[in-house]
């Protein structure tokens, strides 16, 4: 057996199962006036498109593991393709976080989380403690 043959034995013992993921938040994260305006636009656009799209408070003040102030846009796993194609052409030069919900809040951020422009520093003690 070659060490390339034992890395993909590894790889499939150790492989995530994606079905178990259900549903998807993006965090849309603004700090100046005009990213503030460009995120309600965002928001108006994405509250067109998807109406099945969950649009969470605005948060004016940081919460949880999230730095600045941002809001959610939660949805159903299926329409992962359409929403994230959305937010990569109409992101306004705003830092989106994008993360499972696979049962592991911590992980979800930490490990299995994927940005869309500038990545933000994960306040991630505070999903530490929180188990
Ligand atoms: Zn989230």
């Amino acid at each position: 057996m070659t060490t390339a043959d034992k890395a993909t034995a590894t790889d499939k013992v150790t492989a995530a199962d994606p079905g178990r993921i259900t549903a998807y938040h993006a965090h849309v994260y603004f700090q100046t006036g005009p990213e503030r305006a460009a995120a309600a636009g965002l928001r108006a656009a994405v509250a067109e498109h998807f109406p099945a799209a969950r649009l969470g408070s605005w948060h004016e003040q940081p919460v949880g593991p999230h730095p600045v102030p941002m809001y959610q846009i939660l949805f159903a796993a299926p329409e992962l393709a359409r929403i994230l194609l959305f937010l990569m052409l109409n992101r306004a030069g705003l830092s989106i976080l994008l993360h499972p919900e696979s049962g592991d809040d911590y992980a979800d951020h930490a490990e299995h989380a994927a940005w869309l422009g500038a990545a933000l520093p994960l306040r991630l003690e505070v999903l530490r403690t929180r188990a």
